[in-house]
């Protein structure tokens, strides 16, 4: 028996932060369902930002992404072979893009992080298998999430159903547990092995986000100092989608779910 791993500090919250955190998630889930709808050919990254920013208002919350770390926007768009930390601008949206939207809210000082990854138009064979695999990777993750269950175990699950599908993961970015700050310990990689890891209890609250390429799965940081691009060039295809999870006494609940998804 290998030892118990340290839960970091923070990692279990209090039943008033779960409350926050479970409104915030809500609102989040909300807002990516209707920017998912309003993203359309020929509308900008900057428009889209803004809908996000006031929908998040409108519903009662904060765009938590906004000024943190310094970044600009509410959203993070992310294009073709952009992965995540992408920067809305600008330029307009066009058909046959695949499109990363990775957003947040907070509520009472408390956060909540998610994305989605969607086509512009008519996609691709090559993105609708891309977008699929990355939601398989996702929900394999999810549905591991119960007390007594290893992180090693969740993560595990999300890399088995990437490798065997073929696709390049990304190993150099990772899901995070999520509180008072949008990015807290402890880090997730989408990799791991069983057997090892903090051991789940009810009350953590972390957040999955498998990340897929069908080039290597290799990453560099673009020009403007945000943006992680694939690194073998702009043919590569790239998606990204992340829940807020809850580890609950009998399993787990999704706090960032949208309206009707299915998880
Ligand atoms: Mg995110
Ligand atoms: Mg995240």
């Amino acid at each position: 028996m290998s030892k118990p791993v340290p839960v970091p500090a923070g990692f279990i919250k209090s039943p008033e932060a779960i409350g926050a955190m479970r409104a915030a998630g809500w609102m989040l889930g909300q807002t990516l369902q209707i920017l998912s709808a309003a993203a359309k050919p020929s509308m900008s990254g900057d428009e889209l930002d803004i809908i996000a920013r006031d929908t998040i208002r409108a519903l009662g919350g904060e765009p938590a992404f906004l000024g943190f770390e310094k970044f600009p926007s509410t959203i993070c768009l992310s294009r073709n072979d952009a992965i995540v930390h992408g920067l809305p601008t600008g330029q307009r949206l066009a058909a046959g893009d695949i499109i990363g939207i990775d957003c947040g809210v907070r509520l009472n000082g408390w956060n909540t992080d998610a994305a989605v990854t969607i086509t512009i138009g008519q996609p691709s064979g090559v993105d609708t298998n891309l977008i699929t695999a990355t939601h398989k990777a996702l929900v394999a993750g999810i549905q591991m999430v119960r007390p007594g269950v290893q992180l090693g175990e969740v993560q595990a699950a999300i890399q088995a159903v990437i490798e065997k599908l073929g696709y390049g993961l990304v190993r150099t970015l990772t899901g995070h547990g999520i509180g008072r700050s949008l990015h807290e310990a402890p880090g997730i990689p989408n990799y791991g092995t069983v057997g090892t890891g903090i051991r789940l209890e009810a009350g953590m609250v972390f957040c999955l986000e498998p990340m897929l390429t069908t080039g290597s799965g290799a990453v560099k940081t673009a020009a403007d100092g945000w943006t992680i691009v694939a690194s073998e060039g702009s043919h590569i295809r790239t998606a990204h989608q992340e829940h807020t999870i809850l580890v609950t006494e009998t399993g787990r609940e999704v706090l960032s779910a949208q309206p009707g998804e299915i998880i």
